[in-house]
């Protein structure tokens, strides 16, 4: 198969800065579409993969999932979009497409593992995937987004994946006008979290280590903030919320916001990836018919379904732009809980 060399950033170990590298990207095929990456937002998984937290990573690693582009190139079969349109791709680019979880538009949960837009098996070049840290991207049209044309292409990025992840679980669960939700952490995830569940209807609070975010939670439409490490506050939220979103990154006592569970209530865990820590109380869950759960991102009509509501509400995400050569200093601040609220890499830069 005909490739084409292009300019990307990556990794070759876990303890190793990001560099400028050279990855192969494949010709187009009939249904691919080629996209210039105008701009990529920086998810904290980025940083798991690169720095291999999850015990998975393939090296050379080229992170990003949060795509904005422009269209280059189509192949001749390709209806979704045309050359010059803007495009835009998230956390997936393949699965088998047979399977039930495929057929009821859950590629996401392909029951033949879906391919991620990075550290997946490449089933095009063979080896892996390579993310949006790069100059270009060859996607199948099916996995390629359409943007909407108000809103900012950049502060649009992070919808791909901060914002279709914590979308789907609003939407599983009916969150909608009277739902009360709960938000923990307010990084790139939680900030989508408040302004789409507010955008849902609901009366949103905050759950967060850090009293210093509160004035800007309350900005983005929080209805309250409860911090997590004040016992009185948590107490005084006992059996309030339908749902609440933990996007949590790192090992964490869940069972103190069990107790802030209504009754029927469920707390879905986006963030952390491994077993709990201390064990996870069953008493309140039995005798409260509460449900601890987990999500991942969300399929590719959910996520045009996010992509419209967004353009339909004006809700985008709020970044700090930073150059491609500034990628190794944002994760730093990012694993200080130093991001307000989502890095995107003008990938411009790549060409200095
Ligand atoms: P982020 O921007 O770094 O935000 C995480 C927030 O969690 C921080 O801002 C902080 O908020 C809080 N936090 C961080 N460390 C903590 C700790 N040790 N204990 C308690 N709270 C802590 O990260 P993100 O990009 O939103 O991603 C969050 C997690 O979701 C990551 O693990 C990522 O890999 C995962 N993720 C999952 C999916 C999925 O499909 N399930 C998709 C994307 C990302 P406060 O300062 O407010 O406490
Ligand atoms: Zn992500």
């Amino acid at each position: 198969m005909e490739t084409k060399n292009v300019k990307a950033f990556g990794t070759d170990a876990p303890d190793a800065s990001l560099k400028q590298m050279n990855i192969e990207r494949r010709s187009v095929t009939p249904k691919d579409i080629e996209i210039e990456i105008l701009y990529c937002g920086v998810c904290h998984s980025d940083l798991h993969t690169a720095r291999n937290d999850w015990g998975f990573t393939v090296y050379p690693a080229v992170p990003g999932h949060e795509i904005v582009g422009k269209v280059t190139q189509v192949g001749s079969g390709v209806t979704k979009l045309k050359v010059g349109d803007f495009a835009a791709v998230g956390c997936l680019v393949d699965s088998c497409r047979t399977c039930d979880s495929c057929k009821q538009d859950l590629e996401q949960y392909c029951l033949n593992g879906f391919t991620g837009t990075y550290n997946g098996e490449d089933k095009h070049l063979g080896g892996m995937t390579f993310g949006g840290y790069s100059e270009k991207v060859v996607v199948d049209e099916h996995f390629v987004l359409k943007v909407p044309s108000n809103l900012d292409l950049a502060a649009t990025a992070p919808l791909l994946c901060a914002g279709i992840t914590t979308w789907s679980p609003l939407r599983h669960w009916k969150v909608g006008k009277g739902s009360k939700v709960a938000v923990v952490g307010l990084g790139g995830l939680g900030h989508m979290a408040i302004k789409l569940a507010k955008g849902l209807g609901a009366e949103v609070t905050l759950f967060s280590r850090t009293p210093d975010k509160t004035k800007d939670a309350l900005d983005l439409g929080a209805d309250a903030v409860v911090i997590s490490t004040d016992d009185n506050q948590m107490n005084s939220v006992k059996g309030t919320f339908d749902l609440i979103i933990d996007t949590v990154p790192y090992v964490h006592d869940v069972n103190p916001y069990v107790g802030t569970l209504s009754v029927n209530g469920t707390l879905v865990l986006v963030g952390y990836l491994g077993g709990l820590e201390p064990f996870l109380h069953t008493v309140p869950m039995i005798l409260g018919r509460k449900a601890v759960a987990g999500s991942v991102i969300g399929g590719i009509a959910e996520t045009q379904e996010l992509l419209d509501f967004c353009g339909q509400h004006n809700i985008v995400s709020e970044i700090e732009m930073i150059k491609m050569q500034d990628i190794n200093e944002a994760y730093e601040r990012m694993l200080k809980s130093d991001v307000r609220y989502r890095f995107v890499i003008d990938m411009a830069s790549l060409k200095e």
